[in-house]
């Protein structure tokens, strides 16, 4: 879907040569990264040397596989965690350089939405509460209390009676509602959404992703949307990023990318999501394994499972090349020597 703002240009939030190291003896969050690495007692490039610039009123789709780093790239842009070298941007303003005040409004500014509703609400507090806490804490409840919250709820589709209910009274979709109204309590410019429909029932995406795109226009949000669901990033985004291996591989505009990719490892995935089943198109493993991120491959990191493999595809790394206007692929493909 293209939309009207997508003209604009200046970037709200950018992603600046920005690498990710974690140590064996650090912490990689709870994923599938942190796993791996427990397991294996080794450092790790999540994310390796990264520019992208996300402009105002724009949806970013980023997809890719467990482990290839999206969503250490999410915790970078909303600030909760920091980059190992390289910049991270909040319109215009590298986030390391800030004081602490200015940190925290600009990290107010960028809200996390993560994959499971339930885990991210404290079970024993009201969804009032809930909504209130951050607000409260920051001074940006503006008149009565008991109005705020409600029109939070009503914003994101809930009924305002339910406010003094807990978490567990509620659907896993209303759940999802409730973390998008404590969200939007704060007054964010932009949503970074981790997976934010997959935990989800199928028939309950639909409501949900589409909320996402009336608040986007009733407020004008920017959106760094992560999933490993094609059909959801096709429905909801201006523009697609790639990631394999901790790198950017693909970049476009969302039509241009479905209907022209350029890298071998997005037609792969492409092809999957043909494959299967239209209802429900999750990511089919593509042939072979992901390679181990704390050891990638030399050279293009998709050459162990590329059908377009060259020699200089085991020693050369494809840097990423414009290939039409906002169209950039890293693939010696698309630079023939
Ligand atoms: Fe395949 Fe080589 Fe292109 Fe990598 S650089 S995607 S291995 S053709």
């Amino acid at each position: 879907m293209q939309h009207a703002n997508s003209h604009l240009t200046m970037p709200l939030l950018e992603a600046s040569g920005v690498t990710k190291v974690f140590s064996a003896t650090g912490s990689a969050g709870g994923g599938f990264l942190s796993r791996l690495m427990r397991k294996r007692q080794v450092n790790l490039r999540a994310v390796n040397g990264v520019d992208l610039k996300i402009r105002k009123g724009e949806v970013v789709g980023l997809v890719g596989e467990s482990g290839c780093g999206k969503s250490t790239l999410a915790r970078l842009f909303a600030g909760i965690r920091s980059p190992s070298s390289g910049k991270i941007l909040h319109g215009g303003q590298d986030l390391a350089a800030l004081s602490r005040d200015d940190t925290v409004a600009h990290k107010l500014k960028t809200q996390m939405i993560f994959q499971d509703p339930y885990s991210s609400l404290n079970p024993r507090m009201r969804v009032a509460d809930i909504i209130l806490e951050a607000p409260r804490l920051h001074g940006l409840v503006r008149g009565n209390e008991a109005d705020f919250v409600d029109e939070q709820l009503r914003r994101t589709g809930l009924d305002p009676t339910f406010k003094l209910r807990y978490p567990h009274q509620f659907s896993g979709g209303q759940r999802q509602r409730i973390v998008i109204a404590r969200a939007l309590a704060v007054q964010p410019e932009a949503l970074i959404c981790d997976e934010p429909v997959s935990a989800l029932d199928v028939s309950v995406q639909a409501q949900v992703l589409n909320l996402f795109m009336q608040l986007r226009e009733q407020l004008g949000l920017t959106y760094l949307f992560i999933s490993h669901d094609l059909g959801v990033v096709n429905h909801v985004s201006d523009r697609v990023v790639i990631m394999y291996l901790g790198r950017i591989v693909e970049e476009a505009p969302t039509q241009e990318l479905f209907d022209s990719p350029a890298h071998p490892y997005t037609r792969a995935l492409l092809a999957d999501m043909h494959r299967i089943d239209t209802r429900r198109r999750t990511f089919a493993p593509l042939q072979g394994e992901l390679p181990n991120p704390a050891d990638p491959p030399t050279g293009c990191a998709f050459h162990p499972r590329c059908p377009h493999v060259m020699p200089r595809c085991h020693d050369e790394i494809p840097e990423l090349r414009t290939v039409s206007p906002g169209h950039r692929s890293a693939c010696h493909l698309n630079n023939p020597l």
